[in-house]
């Protein structure tokens, strides 16, 4: 058996019994994994040192043994002297790489052989984590690993800076969501691992990715020191189709970089603590973020309004940062663009063509305001008609529009009617903003992208009328995102056609 050179992508296996284990060894190596982790502590049943040899016999992969104590975020509860004995067995087997030692087992009792010196915490990044890794580092000859919880992208951040100082012999992790960074940079710092799981249900720690994430959608391979970071900064994250969609961008493009959910609970602050640390971090290599709700405006406040683009600051959100040459912060709003975009391409005109053309823009929320401020930039007739009156009535009157009732939009005259309410989004695909068509409406616009079908499109199809859908918007803000963060074109169906399968998943 080969040892890996780079960054080994560990896997935790969790399975109670040896013949399971023994399966998941294989399907370990099967799915790409450079080492396996066996959590004995897991096993339901006693497990003697003299059973090692036969469960570790022939295993496909590298073996790491752990056989962590409750009071260490395990399951083992047995006598100590029993779970050191194991440890001990453990490491005079051939085919084992290493193993697991908490560092709160005495120096004279801990394994003699290559050991992983580890030290966890579920319910915080802590505050001494440096001196911590510290002392770990200096009683560890082999490797120091620190796993604790972390509640921000910082954390993450601190943990990556730890495996970067320990040179290759270091695992620190920041566990849980908003910790994943840690996880996928690992091989850019150089950590001696990181671990992926098989499947969620087979998770070992909070946050774990799986295997096949790691190894397809981020494409921990191929992850340096020189890979550039990009990623989508909002809360919640964990559904969010972005990293689908620019990862399998980068991929086509041949780029070296990598496009990262980033969890940053909401709030001013919480953004700017997020945003200095990140480019505090040289060796990080943050090149851009796309900005999703809460942040859109707390965005736009950290760039600043005269690096912002004149329509994002009136619309007062941005989507888009990015640094330019000079390494000056940008900001971009790429959702009105997207969305005037599409909507021109399906009616064959250009944005000037839409001055004094009816629209009439179906709520009042963020998605409407981006589109009204656009529409009336460009002289379209607008009548904004929403559910609670005095906030579409707010809006219409900051952009010079007419406002209404949702019930009044059905008999409101409109050459082009837009949704930009969640009625008729997944999973309430029975519902329709609107019983029938305004009179005169020719396009349909849905800014809904799941299902690509709404009923309002299908409604609109029977009427004959020309129809925009929710993707097209969805995939042009990314588009329009790619563009000026890697100043070449972006591969447009690679990119749709990510949306569409992380849609039909
Ligand atoms: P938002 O800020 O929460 O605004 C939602 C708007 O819809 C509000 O005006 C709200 O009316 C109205 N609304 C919500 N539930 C309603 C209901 N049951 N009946 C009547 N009106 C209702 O949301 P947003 O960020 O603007 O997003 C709106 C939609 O845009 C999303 O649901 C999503 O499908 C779509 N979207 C598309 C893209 C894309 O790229 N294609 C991107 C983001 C969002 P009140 O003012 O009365 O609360």
């Amino acid at each position: 058996m080969t040892e890996t050179a780079g960054t080994r992508l560990i896997c935790p296996l969790t399975a109670t019994n040896a013949e399971d284990l023994r399966a998941d060894m294989h399907d370990a190596r099967a799915a790409g994994a450079d080492c396996v982790e066996c959590r004995l502590d897991y096993f339901a049943k006693p497990f003697a040192p003299g059973d090692l040899a036969g469960l570790l016999a022939d295993a496909p992969l590298p073996v790491i043994v752990t056989v962590r104590p409750r009071r260490q975020g395990g399951n083992y509860d047995g006598p100590e002297a029993d779970r050191l004995a194991l440890l001990a067995a453990a490491t005079d087997l051939p085919g084992v790489l290493a193993v697991d030692c908490e560092e709160d087992v005495p120096p004279a009792q801990r394994p003699a052989g290559p050991t992983i010196l580890s030290h966890h915490d579920f319910e915080t990044w802590p505050d001494n984590a440096a001196g911590l890794w510290k002392a770990l580092r200096v009683q560890s000859p082999y490797v120091a690993k620190l796993a604790a919880k972390g509640t921000c992208p910082e954390d993450a951040f601190a943990a990556l800076q730890l495996a970067r100082q320990a040179e290759g012999k270091g695992i620190a992790l920041a566990m849980g969501e908003a910790g994943l960074p840690s996880r996928i940079l690992a091989g850019k710092v150089g950590a001696w691992g990181t671990f992926a799981t098989l499947e969620p249900a087979k998770r070992s720690a909070p946050g774990q990715p799986s295997l096949a994430e790691m190894l397809d959608l981020y494409r921990f391979r191929t992850l340096g020191p020189d890979t550039a970071v990009y990623g989508v900064v909002g809360c919640p994250i964990g559904h969010s189709m972005s990293p689908a969609i620019h990862n399998a961008a980068f991929a086509a493009a041949g780029l070296d970089a990598v496009y990262l959910p980033l969890r940053v609970e909401p709030g001013p602050e919480n953004f700017r603590r997020f945003l200095d640390a990140a480019l505090g971090c040289d060796w990080l290599g943050l090149r851009g973020l796309s900005v999703t709700i809460p942040h859109k405006e707390n965005a736009l406040a950290y760039v600043g309004e005269r690096f912002c683009d004149e329509l994002a600051v009136r619309i007062g959100a941005i989507n888009t940062v990015g640094l330019d040459a000079g390494g000056q912060l940008r900001g971009w709003n790429t959702d009105y663009a997207a969305a005037l975009d599409a909507l021109c391409a399906a009616m064959g005109i250009q944005r000037e063509d839409l001055a004094e053309l009816p629209v009439t823009v179906l709520g009042a929320g963020g998605v409407a305001r981006a589109l009204v401020a656009a529409l009336a930039q460009y002289q379209a007739d607008v009548t904004v008609c929403n559910r609670t009156l005095s906030r579409g009535r707010q809006l219409a009157e900051e952009f010079g529009c007419r406002s209404g009732s949702l019930e009044t939009a059905e008999t409101t005259a409109t050459e082009i009617l837009i949704n930009c309410t969640p009625i008729g989004m997944f999973p309430g695909v029975v519902g329709c903003p609107v019983e029938h068509l305004p009179p005169g409406v020719r396009v349909v616009f849905d800014t809904i992208y799941n299902p690509l079908r709404t009923r309002l499109l299908e409604l609109a199809d029977r009427a004959g009328c020309t129809t925009v859908t929710g993707l097209d918007m969805f995939v042009g803000q990314a588009v329009g995102q790619f563009k000026p963060w890697t100043s070449r074109p972006a591969p447009v169906e690679v990119m749709r056609q990510a949306v569409i399968d992380r849609l039909a998943t």
